[in-house]
């Protein structure tokens, strides 16, 4: 499989090429040259971690040792069952995909234990070091970190928007001790940080003497893991490969629901893919419109991972509505890229539908929820909830994704229900460690100056 970028300049590469690179060299996000081929029949019985083989043996077809690195990072001691992502039916033909049952309790470490593993393997192999440099609005970095953490030849710098997280995702990023991990705590907004993290990669000559790379959702081995989970729930919430579903998917980075764009490209019968977006709703206007709109800013919510205003994975969908044309692409980029007010117009793809959801919505749907099933939600999957249940069509089975659990966001589920969430063992005394960052200006040149000097004193 050979991957192209969506601005068209950068020469097409192999999967192992493309895993430590990031961006490609003309400012482009890599995409696979075509999507493989879905067999639903052979795969409806797999297990996860033989379901993840088969999908990601498709797009990684360059690593021989891609079936033991698969087997390592999908286990019963990281995700708490063999399911991995288990399916928890609310009522017929409504259910709750469980994707945040990973070490970090959120959905981003099904991708990221993962890309660890890759990430580690491809280095011994190259006999070389990797310098991370990622931008959060909360749950990337501790999932990043978390996969990272003492494993050879990586250092990871995270940069996250000071005061934006909740105390818990805080708690999580900052109190780990490992010396190969990086907080930096960027005085301004998710965006800024992002901007920031575009600017040091823009800069070919520091990034190639530092060997930065990256673990955002621009990685495409992180939109190629997040692919498998929409496969196990379609298999797990339907009884043969005829049956259409939706899915509700709570949108920032436009990475996760993505994901599923590829997985119905594969060809898994998904009738609609519903998108929700919180106040920050660029991508729900857009789906709605057709007119894709930056704001200055984005907003801080109580659903803070979808505090996002420019969706980086956008790029990818755009480079399919414009018939994958990388040059066309650029051209409208221009302005997205210096964050000037363009106003894209494209014509979204059939097959998705969108809605936005507020402060007072979230709390209304964890109310609802629990009073209606007994199940608490995390505002995230709130947001989802509430606007997969506004686009439900009778007859067909909805899957909200759950993106993050309770415990991670207590102020809101506190607000909704008036007690605290459940802790899962182990977090009990979590905001008690000593924390460890480093509070710095949403300047490059100040990102670099951090880089460099870690990597000084490493030799
Ligand atoms: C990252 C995140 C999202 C948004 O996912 P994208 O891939 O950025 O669209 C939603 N909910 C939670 C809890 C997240 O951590």
């Amino acid at each position: 499989m050979l991957y192209l970028s969506t601005r068209g300049e950068a020469p097409a590469r192999r999967f192992t090429k493309i895993l430590l690179e990031g961006l490609a060299a003309d400012g482009g996000l890599y995409v696979p040259e075509r999507y493989p081929k879905a067999d639903l029949k052979s795969w409806r019985s797999l297990a996860y971690r033989d379901l993840a083989y088969e999908i990601l043996s498709r797009f990684m077809d360059d690593l021989p040792d891609l079936r033991r690195l698969v087997h390592r990072s999908y286990t019963k001691a990281a995700f708490g069952s063999d399911d991995i992502t288990p399916l928890a039916t609310l009522e017929p033909g409504l259910h709750i995909l469980g994707l945040s049952n990973g070490p970090t309790l959120a959905f981003k470490d099904l991708a990221m234990q993962l890309l660890g593993n890759l990430f580690e393997e491809a280095l011994a192999r190259e006999g070389r070091t990797l310098n991370i440099l990622g931008a959060t609005s909360g749950d990337t970095g501790s999932a990043a970190e978390y996969a990272m953490r003492g494993k050879q030849g990586i250092q990871v710098f995270m940069l996250s928007p000071h005061g934006r997280m909740s105390a818990f995702q805080r708690a999580q990023m900052f109190s780990l001790q490992d010396p190969n991990i990086h907080n930096l705590a960027v005085k301004g907004v998710f965006d800024d940080c992002q901007d920031v993290v575009k600017q040091v990669n823009a800069d070919t000559a520091f990034k190639e003497q530092y060997r930065i790379g990256a673990v955002n959702s621009i990685n495409w081995a992180r939109i190629a893991a997040q692919v498998v989970y929409y496969f196990k729930g379609y298999f797990a919430a339907t009884r043969s490969d005829t049956e259409q579903v939706s899915f509700a998917v709570p949108s920032g980075n436009f990475g996760n629901i993505y994901a599923g764009y590829v997985a119905r490209e594969m060809g898994l019968p998904v009738r609609r893919l519903i998108l929700a977006s919180n106040e920050n709703d660029v991508l729900d206007e857009f789906f709605r419109t057709g007119s894709y709109r930056l704001r200055k800013t984005a907003a801080a919510t109580s659903s803070p991972s979808m505090d996002i205003s420019k969706a980086s994975n956008f790029e990818r969908y755009a480079f399919d509505l414009l018939g994958r044309d990388g040059q066309a692409l650029a051209r409208r980029w221009r302005g997205l890229d210096s964050n000037a007010a363009v106003d894209l117009s494209l014509i979204p793809r059939k097959g998705f539908a969108s809605g936005r959801s507020t402060h007072a919505d979230r709390l209304a749907t964890i109310r609802a929820v629990h009073a209606k099933y007994g199940l608490t939600i995390d505002p995230h999957t709130a947001d989802g909830v509430k606007v997969g249940l506004e686009q439900r069509e009778a007859g067909v089975p909805l899957i909200c994704l759950e993106t993050a659990l309770p415990a991670k966001f207590a102020d809101t589920i506190r607000e909704a229900l008036g007690r605290d969430p459940a802790r899962p063992a182990g977090f009990e005394k979590l905001e008690q460690l000593p924390q460890r960052f480093e509070v710095i200006e949403a300047d490059a040149a100040a990102v670099k100056r951090v880089v460099a000097g870690v990597v000084a004193r490493q030799m």
